[in-house]
């Protein structure tokens, strides 16, 4: 008979989410930037830490607009209670434009959609916030250079006749994390050359921006009225040779669960599937309860897991709910004190069940890094964070006391 007594139910795995260290991202990079404003870019539910929490927290530090991708994400903004300014620049002839005017956002318009905001200007009589986009050598998003002209010349008409005001005119950069490029030097040439012609034709743009957050880094010539902010807010690095702590940065987002089944293997144990590792000689394995469905790029297989301070990469294929790691050859204990009596598929005092493991956090202690797993992957630090799962709970620490932000006894 076990005399086992189940501990009290605690949460499995969390992203936690700083937001203290968010906040002193956001001012840290308004110092960077100022005199320009500072948007905070929280698109993809803020690059997988919240929108809304996110904005909060931004907003209270100082920042003066919020920026989305989406008129959804702008929507849901409004929704959180979010009133400072909001500008969503990514739409499709399905987007809800008069929702968005209805609801104050600022819209980027590249072309085409001038027609439709004119129309949601015309049905809610009130005329539309437009920050006019120039492509100025990214191909993606933006007015083309051949047709600049023609779209200025359209919005000041529209202007004139009071259904839109040009409030801005916008671009954005193709390789700024890359400050050595010269192309930014051409992009930034040609964003002046296209807010004179907005000026000819009479705009009168207060908010010119271009610099998301390797430009507001590297290249203060890029500042000029407002930059835009994602990555660094969330205390990340754009540059493959600078990390965070040398840009006075702190990573937000912390990734952990716990142990969920410690055991003795023989040698010439296979690991996952594909069977692709095996163990060398008689050998523990921990299994993480964290896989693909959970946002681990199924690719990064050597990926680090810090248990009990020691980092172990991540062996044979990540799976949709679990990976694994190799603690070494058998019989050496380095997790004393976890609970429960010794038994079956390592319960037991000096095995690592139920022990935290962290895959990334914020690096103070020296613990895995989230561009470790980017570089498993193949991929960048964005898209780790950002594809972060809703199956794991995000926790938020550190927050401001603000209305309805704070849990109870975090004040
Ligand atoms: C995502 C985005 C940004 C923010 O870029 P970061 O590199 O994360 O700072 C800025 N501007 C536009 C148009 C974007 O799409």
């Amino acid at each position: 008979m076990s005399t086992f007594v189940a501990p009290v139910p605690e949460l499995e795995r969390q992203a936690i989410i700083d937001l203290s260290a968010i906040a002193n991202n956001v001012r840290h990079l308004m110092g960077v930037a100022a005199p320009a404003q500072f948007m905070a870019v929280v698109k993809a539910d803020a690059y997988g830490h919240g929108m809304a929490q996110v904005a909060q927290t931004a907003v209270a530090a100082g920042a003066a607009w919020l920026g989305t991708a989406h008129v959804s994400e702008a929507l849901a903004l409004r929704a959180a209670g979010l009133q400072a300014p909001v500008l969503a620049w990514l739409h499709t002839p399905a987007t809800d434009f008069t929702a968005a005017l209805a609801a104050d956002i600022d819209l980027g318009c590249s072309g085409w959609e001038l027609e439709y905001i004119v129309a949601a200007a015309r049905a809610l009589e009130r005329p539309a916030r437009v920050h006019l986009k120039i492509d100025t050598g990214l191909g993606r998003n933006g007015c083309s250079l051949t047709d600049w002209q023609a779209l200025v010349e359209a919005a000041a008409d529209y202007q004139r006749a009071g259904l839109v005001r040009v409030v801005g005119v916008f671009s954005h950069l193709a390789v700024a994390d890359e400050p050595d490029r010269p192309e930014t030097d051409h992009q930034l040439e040609r964003f002046r050359q296209a807010v004179a012609v907005a000026q000819d034709a009479g705009l009168d743009p207060d908010l010119r921006h271009l610099a998301n957050t390797p430009a507001t880094l590297s290249r203060p010539d890029t500042h000029f009225d407002m930059v835009r902010v994602g990555l660094g807010m969330y205390g990340l690095s754009p540059f493959a040779d600078l990390s965070s702590a040398e840009l006075g940065l702190v990573p937000a987002m912390t990734l952990q669960t716990r142990i969920a089944l410690c055991k003795d293997v023989p040698a010439g144990q296979g690991v996952s599937y594909g069977l692709n590792y095996a163990t060398e000689e008689p050998s523990t394995l921990g299994l993480v309860p964290l896989g693909y469905a959970d946002g681990i790029p199924r690719v990064a297989t050597g990926g680090p897991v810090r248990v009990g301070g020691i980092t172990y990469p991540v062996v044979g294929r990540i799976a949709m709910d679990q990976m694994v790691i190799d603690f070494g050859p058998t019989g050496r204990s380095r997790f004393g004190g976890a609970p429960g009596t010794a038994g079956i598929g390592g319960a037991g005092t000096g095995t690592a069940l139920g022990v935290t493991a962290e895959l990334f956090g914020n690096g103070n202690d020296g613990g895995p890094l989230v561009e470790q797993w980017a570089e498993a992957a193949g991929t960048v630090n964005y898209e780790i964070v950002t594809r972060i799962s809703q199956r794991v709970p995000r926790t938020y620490v550190g927050q401001a006391c603000m209305s309805g932000a704070a849990a109870e006894g975090d004040c």
